[in-house]
């Protein structure tokens, strides 16, 4: 009984206490809830955000491994800046819709910078190239790549023959879009060259140092303008050209391969093969760390690793036996917000549904003067269903005010 009076007292304080405290912070009745938007989001929304006028943003396109997968795209980031220019750094497979996603006409994503040929570094070029035209781009395409050591082993010799694989994409083009964004300019630099510019335009100066990965010709870039500086390493194993142009950068990306026993433990390597590819073509999670200690970077991003709850751990385990600083391990969508005062890292959310943007510019008419077209015998094949096109012809007439003749036969 006693038991039972104590434990009656118990509850009713209980009760009493819990009311008095929702009391004191609810609302009282008649209020209304709040409508307004959230003033800041803990996410990114693309094309939602004005970027200050000394502002730069990073978003990770494309953090992964060689094989691409939906959860990551290979080597890929997009550096956007507060004076309106917008740079491509590696394009690798499967990185083309991430960049999309960001909601930026074609127009303006026309400068590309590749760091060596891999095809986790540019394997998605042509898809910007070609779906660029598609999505509205009426500019060239300008891409900056490394020489080799030999002129069939430099980026010209690689976007020329990239051209001649597209030949029949591109004649079926002709005469049926505007063909201006179809242009691609290449502009080769010495991979030997140290700390050199390759760019220089409205305040923004590019320059590249020598990178050591797979075979000569791979570099690495530096991004500065307006007093803040970007290092990209694409891939690298740690070397003296790095650590002396990078140090004290603003936000410092560079590889951080995945550790050899996940190698061996994920992908079924040979633990002679996980060590080479993992410590010596790649720089792994431990010398990243020591490269980020060398050169002290506002933030260290490591990139290149399939970013998973059970390899994530390994990977910090590694970056932290040498590094204690500032540090993002880079998935796809993750995006860095760059000003003097501050970085600020969160992720975006896309829309998966985007289109492309409209064009910045008016678009030309084709030059149907300039169609291949079909041979006698393909066109001799064609059931024109001439009711039903006439038809279509006619709706879209009407609805826009043209009046666009059905095609003769
Ligand atoms: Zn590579
Ligand atoms: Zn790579």
């Amino acid at each position: 009984m006693k038991t039972k009076i104590i434990l009656a007292f118990a509850t009713g304080f209980t009760l009493c206490a819990g009311l008095f405290t929702w009391m004191a912070v609810a609302p009282s009745l008649g209020d209304s809830s709040p409508v307004e938007a959230l003033s800041e989001q803990d996410v990114y929304y693309p094309g939602s955000e004005d970027l200050a006028p000394d502002e730069m943003r990073i978003v990770a396109c494309g953090t992964g491994m060689p094989n691409a997968r939906p959860k990551q795209a290979a080597a890929c980031f997009l550096v956007e800046l507060g004076n309106g220019d917008k740079f491509i750094f590696d394009i690798g497979s499967g990185s083309a819709e991430r960049i999309s996603a960001m909601k930026i006409p074609y127009d303006y994503l026309d400068k590309v910078f590749i760091g060596h040929l891999h095809s986790d570094h540019f394997g998605d070029l042509g898809d910007l190239w070609i779906g660029g035209v598609i999505g509205n781009r009426i500019k060239p395409l300008r891409v900056w790549g490394p020489s080799g050591h030999k002129p069939e082993f430099g980026t010209k010799y690689a976007l020329d023959r990239m051209q001649e694989m597209y030949t029949w994409d591109s004649g079926s083009r002709l005469g049926n879009v505007d063909i201006r964004g179809q242009v691609l300019e290449v502009t080769e630099f010495d991979y030997k060259a140290v700390n050199k510019v390759i760019y220089n335009e409205n305040g923004v100066t590019i320059r590249s140092i020598p990178a050591i990965h797979a075979l000569d010709g791979p570099v690495s870039f530096i991004l500065e303008w307006n007093g803040l500086k970007f290092a990209y390493s694409s891939d690298t194993f740690p070397n003296q050209w790095w650590i002396e142009h990078t140090k004290g950068c603003d936000i410092a990306i560079h590889e951080c391969f995945i550790p050899p026993e996940d190698l061996v433990r994920k992908q079924k390597w040979t633990p002679a093969a996980a060590l080479n590819v993992g410590t010596q073509v790649h720089t792994s999670p431990a010398q990243f760390g020591k490269v980020m200690s060398d050169i002290k970077p506002r933030l260290a991003v490591g990139y290149h690793f399939f970013n998973d709850f059970d390899t994530l751990p390994n990977v910090t385990k590694g970056v932290r036996k040498t590094y204690d600083g500032p540090l993002a391990l880079a998935t796809d969508y993750m995006v860095f917000n760059v000003t003097k005062d501050d970085i600020k890292v969160r992720m975006a959310v896309i829309d998966e549904d985007i289109w492309p943007q409209p064009a910045v510019g008016k678009k030309l008419p084709p030059d149907r003067s300039k169609r291949i077209g079909f041979s006698e015998f393909i066109k001799g094949g064609r059931v024109p269903y001439k009711n039903v096109v006439d038809e279509i012809y006619s709706e879209i007439n009407k609805k826009y005010g043209t009046n666009i003749p059905v095609p003769g036969e």
